[in-house]
């Protein structure tokens, strides 16, 4: 290791890209220095999947509540206390909090509490303190934030993601714009938990990139949970007595305790200091890099967020811990970004790995698609009016199954399951020779002739 250097690696950003590099390098031998202005986490643990999921559970007891009449359960008038789940939710995050910061100190790693500029290819500046630091290489792991959409007189008015876990108290009316993940998984988790909630978004589905069908179904599952405005926009929104009012470009006007704007999310790099070594920005803001997360200047690479590839928290694990593989840990090694599982949770929940049908008809010569769309069992004596779709694409030249498509409960579960299937690059008849577990939901994917 050349002791011209302070340490081998300084990462900027605390998340989950960053921490994975940071302990990884570590282990691999390496002096690693971590910075973080926030806390600990990331958006991951902080303010996004974690606290997010914790809500989605807590939304999904009304349900349970709801449907346990039908299976004979008298159950008292539940009561929701917003200030007990927020307490809870918090308390849990803190513990995490915790268990990042030890981790990084168990590996090895100093953490340091403030925030980082780059002042050039090996320096790294700690702005409170104005202390430099020299590293032989730097890793720029800082993540992204949410975006709002400032031509929107008023949008100031609105809270994001990050606000969203601050508030004190359920709004009892609350408006979400955008119809992306977050705002499907938010809108979702206020509409459980009893808010009244209208969720507007600008096109005529929700979850652009997702399967037609998949999207239609949640559209319909949405518009029967939820006061569902799509082809709308926001036109302004303003303060009046008790709240706001939202004039939305369908002529009507509505008024609310809160309003989320879910409009997407940009690289966190401004002040960063990417321009001193002349690291210029794609057209999403975001940091160009190579395949093993390395931009154009040899000493500086980048992992997570920031670079836009796919911002999911296990892509970002995943790419810290190449890069540390690969510059310390003489395995050279990139991430796959082509066939990545994810799941939406909403409720109904949508899990998602490979091509949806448009794209896949697009790719191969020809595809058959396989379809279920039936009632899950549970609904039968619960009553409840859902269905659940499930969707098997297949390229008919490989037999092999290139997209999986799932709304339902538990479609998160299964698809991480299914994900290992389709990566292995699995064909129907891998499917079809599957005995079915019965009775489940999960039983249909490989029941589907
Ligand atoms: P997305 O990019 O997924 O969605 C943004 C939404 O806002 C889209 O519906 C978009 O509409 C709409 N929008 C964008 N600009 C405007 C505008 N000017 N006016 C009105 N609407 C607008 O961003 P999210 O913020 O939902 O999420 C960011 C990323 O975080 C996701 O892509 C995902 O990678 C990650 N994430 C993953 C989760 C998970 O794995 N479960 C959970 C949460 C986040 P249009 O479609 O028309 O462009």
């Amino acid at each position: 290791m050349n002791q011209d250097f302070d340490v081998d690696l300084f990462v900027i950003g605390g998340g989950s890209g960053g921490v994975r590099a940071a302990r990884i390098a570590a282990g691999h031998g390496a002096r690693v220095q971590l910075a973080e202005e926030y806390r600990v986490g990331g958006t991951c643990v902080i303010r996004g999947c974690v606290p997010k999921k914790l809500m989605v559970y807590a939304g999904r007891f009304r349900g349970e509540f709801e449907d346990a009449a039908g299976f004979g359960w008298t159950v008292p008038e539940p009561r929701f206390d917003w200030s007990v789940l927020k307490a809870r939710r918090d308390a849990e995050v803190a513990r995490l909090e915790g268990i990042y910061g030890t981790n990084l100190d168990k590996a090895g790693v100093t953490l340091v509490h403030e925030r980082a500029v780059i002042e050039d290819a090996h320096t790294v500046r700690l702005v409170g303190s104005n202390r430099r630091v020299r590293a032989r290489v730097i890793l720029v792991a800082v993540g992204a934030h949410p975006v709002k959409v400032p031509e929107v007189p008023g949008c100031e008015l609105a809270i994001t993601s990050n606000e969203v876990f601050e508030l004190d108290r359920l709004p009892e009316r609350i408006l979400v714009v955008g119809g992306g993940y977050i705002a499907v998984e938010f809108a979702g988790v206020f509409a459980s938990l009893g808010s009244r909630t209208t969720l507007a978004h600008r096109g005529d589905q929700l979850l652009r990139g997702f399967d037609d069908e998949i999207r239609e179904a949640l559209d319909t599952a949405y518009a029967k949970r939820m006061d569902l405005r799509l082809g709308t926009n926001v036109e302004r929104l303003e303060r009046v007595a008790g709240g706001l009012r939202a004039t939305l470009s369908d002529g009507s006007a509505l008024e609310v305790d809160e309003v989320l704007y879910a409009t997407g999310r940009r690289p966190k790099v401004d002040g960063l200091g990417l321009d001193r070594v002349g690291i210029e920005l794609d057209e999403a803001g975001a940091i160009p890099v190579d395949a093993f997360s390395q931009t154009r200047v040899p000493s500086v690479y980048a992992v997570g967020d920031v670079t836009n590839r796919a911002a999911l928290t296990p892509i970002a694990i995943r790419e810290g811990h190449a890069f540390a593989d690969t510059v310390f840990g003489g395995k050279s090694w990139c991430v796959d970004h082509d066939l990545i599982p994810t799941a939406v949770f909403s409720t109904p929940e949508i899990g998602v790995v490979g091509h949806n049908e448009d794209t896949a008809r697009k790719l191969y010569a020809r595809i058959d698609v396989y379809r279920s769309s039936f009632r899950p069992m549970k609904a039968t004596l619960s009553g409840r009016d859902e269905k659940v779709l499930m969707k098997v694409i297949v390229d008919c030249a490989s037999d092999r199954v290139v997209g999986v498509h799932i709304l339902g409960h538990d479609a998160g579960e299964i698809i991480q399951a299914v994900g290992i299937a389709v990566t292995m690059g699995a064909t129907k008849a891998d499917f079809d020779r599957t005995i079915a577990v019965h009775p489940t939901a999960g039983e249909e994917l490989v029941t589907m002739r």
